[in-house]
């Protein structure tokens, strides 16, 4: 049986105050409510690592992980924030190649890639995004597309390493919009990539990797997203940042 996970993405949000109240209540509500079987994982700007994993403490089903890492294992790279240093600080996942890291920050398939083998040296658990623009939508080389970012970025991983990833696929259109993607068009593309890494790394290994997906995802549209064969759970950006959506959106498999 593949991890249901659902991952709160904070991006650039959240002050000190801000982020300790919402992990507080994320906290609490996930133990009164009891939830089972679904990980939830908070995401949050680097200098909440440390607080926030405080607060999660021993909270079984809650885990840490951030939102990039570096490409680099250490030394002199000012603003660098390694996989090393995270694991050490007892971040369990990073998510990885955001459409928000790809198109601001130029982080192209071949940097993900190094990034990917950083997290897995330091034992974190990629969250590798990817996912189409509305132009590569509207031509219909969307699968063919996200695909490619797939091969380009994870296909030279060992099986075993492969195993470890979660891949969180995130329509560009849907982030942020209001717009999602609907469940029918988020399961087409998840067979699809399942069939992939099948192709790849066998028929095991795919059934076991957990495809989450990320894009205006919401208490509202959570449930008939989650019911879907090849959904495993969320990647959660504005949604996340209330306690009562992020946890109806958990609660909503
Ligand atoms: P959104 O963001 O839920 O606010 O659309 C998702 C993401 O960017 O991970």
């Amino acid at each position: 049986m593949r991890k249901k996970i659902v991952a709160g993405n904070w991006k650039m949000n959240m002050t000190f105050e801000e982020g300790q109240k919402l992990t507080s209540e994320i906290v609490n509500m996930y133990k009164d409510e009891a939830v089972k079987n679904v990980i939830a994982v908070l995401n949050p700007p680097f200098p909440h690592i440390f607080p926030v994993k405080k607060l999660i403490g021993a909270t079984e089903g809650i885990a840490l992980g951030s939102q990039n890492c570096s490409d680099k294992d250490g030394g002199a790279y000012t603003g660098e924030v390694s996989a090393k240093i995270l694991a050490s600080f007892g971040v369990q996942y990073v998510i990885i190649g955001h459409s928000e890291r790809r198109e601001y920050f130029k982080e192209n398939n071949e940097l993900l890639a190094e990034k990917v083998r950083q997290a897995l040296a330091h034992g974190l658990i990629p969250i590798f995004c990817c996912g189409e623009s509305l132009e590569i939508r509207t031509a219909g080389t969307h699968e063919s597309n996200v695909k490619f970012q797939l091969t380009e970025s994870l296909f030279g991983l060992s099986p075993e390493d492969f195993s470890k990833v979660v891949i969180a696929y995130e329509p560009i259109w849907a982030i942020g919009t209001g717009k999602t993607a609907t469940a029918d068009q988020a399961q087409e593309m998840h067979a699809a990539l399942r069939r992939h890494i099948a192709s790849k790394f066998g028929k095991e290994i795919a059934a076991e990797t957990s495809i989450l997906y990320g894009g205006s995802a919401n208490p509202g549209n959570a449930k008939e997203l989650f019911s879907k064969a090849d959904v495993d759970g969320g990647l959660i950006g504005g949604a996340s940042l209330k306690s009562r959506d992020f946890l109806d959106i958990i609660k909503s498999f």
